[in-house]
């Protein structure tokens, strides 16, 4: 097939799927299935430059990191909404707007997404920017980044497109996306987000767009910009049911109301159903639908008349802080956990929370005995917000920092508010890694969940993670919970796990700093650890994403006695320490024949061989019509020059880079 037809086909089946997933909701496909097609559009267009399209879904993945954000001037103003927290103020609200309509007007009601306003300007159905609202009169252009969130339409469907139609809408990171990514933070002990919101806001104003496109943003049209479209609906409800048709996400919770009563009814009806719809949301908005009233009721200098957010009340607690205790996680960082009276909270009974850090409780003065105001948002931790202090009587203890780690006694240092337990020893933090080390993004090991991990290690069987490999069904049968059939099953999981890749041994180990997606950067450039142990620091500071702490931080671990020691017992035991790229074949690559010609400064040239050739590629030693590639480096002499003569592709040590890290 002609290349062309061949991307054109892809990316229409792309934008299919992911209509099909955000708008209908009736998935045509799964992640993995979309995730290869879209890599293979992606070698298309690598290797065919010349059909680029603004609106390619291979753009999705992120290109060049930006150096700033270009200010634009909103043709409309983005106007915040006015808020109102009681049912008595919304009601008085719809009698205003009944009274100078001069008739009760009929209603929307849709909730009001906890995240960061866009406006994405479409022309002739092309995206063509996206701008964050800013200051409502201006805001910053975060098209790139808008481009790799899959919810976001490049291109609108359907035969009769608006002229110009800019929608307004909410930027938004789903509940899971959010756990996963503090939980990923919080395994490479940086700072967590507090909020889905914080998190959203910080990802898209992100310079490089490959962040947004990792983290699983999503988005929904609340409402509309400059709009010049010949047959554009007259009301508010018509107005979403088309943008829906032309591909925009919408919400599927707006109702239509025609009284006072039913707009009650409506928010009331829709507080049960808030905890459970996987986002974040605050309130609900309710809005005159009718166009023409809209623009009879105007707005304020900061507001529009004709629409009213109603917030629901913050979901939170009082009660009795009756404890605080110190948890050692798998870097050793002490985490103050409060023990509370139960109460409860947004569906659930709240016991526990965090207090987050040392700081944190001497900046909000909370102590033990102290009654203090718990919040719990969605499927967020639960945390004390604040003490009230005018409840004291004297018994009230302040909370000092521990002096000594809780479980190992070892000493206990700070860096800025966070504290570590930093004796290599501890048994706490073995414990938390272990944890760490069977769990399903890790080694994926079946049956292996934290109660059996403290199983094996109250009863002395593991004192590194190698120890797992040489564990008997006749080890485990004497343990609680444990027959015959499942002693044998978690045998066999174990045994099973050793083959799970580099990649994800890598992040299994707990280094600081080293999560899953750091270690798949690592992997793909140093596929094994032989390779990865004659790295230099220089050399990591050279791969994508690294810092210089990052990579002293893996060069000392790879290079300790304690790291030396965790990779040669996990070797000895049979765990795979080297990634098999045939398992996924990079399509760069794959059934490339490539030559290798010249100096090169980056790589060793027979560690290179081996990285391309696990990535599906053939290297040759010379250069024929059959040549795919040639990476020419320094002093590259007479293959060079055939290739050129032979019309070949050329790539140098910077396109090389950029295609191993694609
Ligand atoms: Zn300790």
């Amino acid at each position: 097939m002609d290349p062309l037809d061949q991307i054109l086909q892809l990316r229409k089946l792309l934008d299919r799927a992911n209509y099909a997933y955000y708008v209908d909701a009736e998935p045509l496909m799964s992640d993995s299935e979309y995730d290869k097609l879209l890599r293979e559009l992606i070698e298309l267009e690598h290797l065919h430059p010349e059909h680029y399209d603004s609106t390619s879904p291979a753009l999705r993945i992120g290109g060049e990191p930006l150096s700033g954000f270009e200010s634009v001037v909103h043709r409309v103003p983005m106007q915040s909404i006015d808020n109102t927290y009681t049912l008595s103020d919304l009601q008085s609200w719809y009698e205003r707007m009944g009274e100078f309509l001069g008739a009760p007007p009929v209603c929307t009601c849709d909730p009001k997404i906890d995240g960061v306003a866009i406006s994405l300007r479409y022309v002739e159905g092309i995206l063509v920017q996206a701008v964050t609202r800013g200051d409502g009169e201006r805001g910053d252009d975060v098209t790139p980044q808008a481009r790799c969130i899959r919810s976001v339409p490049l291109r609108l469907r359907g035969e009769k497109l608006p002229k110009v139609l800019e929608v307004r809408g909410e930027i938004f990171m789903p509940n899971v996306s959010f756990n996963k990514i503090n939980k990923e933070r919080e395994a490479q002990g940086i700072q967590l987000f507090a909020n889905a919101r914080n998190a959203t806001a910080g990802t898209l104003k992100s310079l490089d767009p490959k962040t947004v496109s990792e983290r699983n943003l999503a988005f929904l049209c609340h409402g509309r910009g400059e709009v010049v479209w010949n047959g554009e609906p007259s009301r508010w409800h018509e107005f979403v049911g088309a943008v829906r048709k032309l591909g925009i996400p919408v919400s599927d919770q707006l109702v239509v109301c025609n009284t006072a009563q039913q707009i009650i009814e409506a928010v009331d009806s829709f507080e049960e159903q808030k905890n459970n719809l996987g986002f974040g949301i605050d309130g609900m908005v309710i809005r005159v639908d009718l166009f023409d009233s809209q623009v009879e009721l105007g707005s304020t200098a900061k507001s529009p008349r004709w629409c009213i957010a109603f917030k629901y009340p913050a979901e939170q607690g009082k009660t009795l802080l009756s404890k605080v205790e110190w948890q050692v996680g798998k870097n050793g960082t002490l985490t103050p956990r409060a023990t509370m009276e139960p109460i409860f909270i947004a569906g659930t009974t709240v016991q526990h929370a965090t207090l987050h850090n040392i700081d944190e409780i001497h900046r909000k003065d909370i102590r033990v005995g102290d009654l203090v105001v718990v919040e719990k948002a969605g499927e967020i931790i639960p945390q004390v917000v604040s003490s009230i202090p005018s409840f004291r009587d004297g018994t009230q203890e302040e909370i000092s920092p521990p002096t000594k780690c809780p479980v190992c006694d070892g000493p206990v240092e700070k860096e800025g508010p966070k504290l570590y337990c930093v004796s290599p020893e501890c048994p706490a933090q073995f414990r938390e890694k272990v944890k760490w080390f069977a769990g399903r993004d890790q080694m994926d090991i079946d049956g292996l969940g934290d109660k059996v991990v403290d199983q094996l290690i109250d009863a002395g069987l593991v004192h590194h993670f190698a120890d797992l490999y040489t564990l008997t069904s006749d080890d485990l049968l004497p343990l609680e919970g444990f027959a015959e059939k499942s002693a044998m099953a978690l045998v066999d999981s174990i045994e099973e796990s050793k083959t799970r890749g580099f990649t994800r041994v890598l992040s299994a180990v707990g280094i600081r700093l080293v999560g899953k997606a750091t270690a798949r950067t690592i992997v793909k450039i140093y596929p094994t650890l032989q390779l990865l142990q004659v790295a230099t620091i220089e050399d990591f500071v050279a791969l994508h994403d690294f810092g210089e702490i990052t990579a002293e931080t893996l060069h000392k671990a790879i290079h300790s006695k304690q790291g030396e020691e965790l990779f040669n017992k996990l070797a000895s035991v049979g765990v795979v320490l080297s990634q098999d790229q045939n398992a996924n074949l990079d399509p760069v690559f794959a059934n490339k024949t490539m030559v290798i010609t010249g100096t090169l400064e980056r790589w060793e040239r027979s560690a290179l061989t081996e990285e391309l050739e696990q990535r599906g590629a053939k290297i040759t030693g010379s250069v024929s019509k059959n040549t795919d590639v040639v990476i020419a480096g320094e002093k590259a002499g007479s293959k060079l020059k055939k290739a050129q003569d032979l019309g070949i592709e050329i790539w140098n040590e910077e396109q090389l880079a950029a295609s191993l890290s694609m």
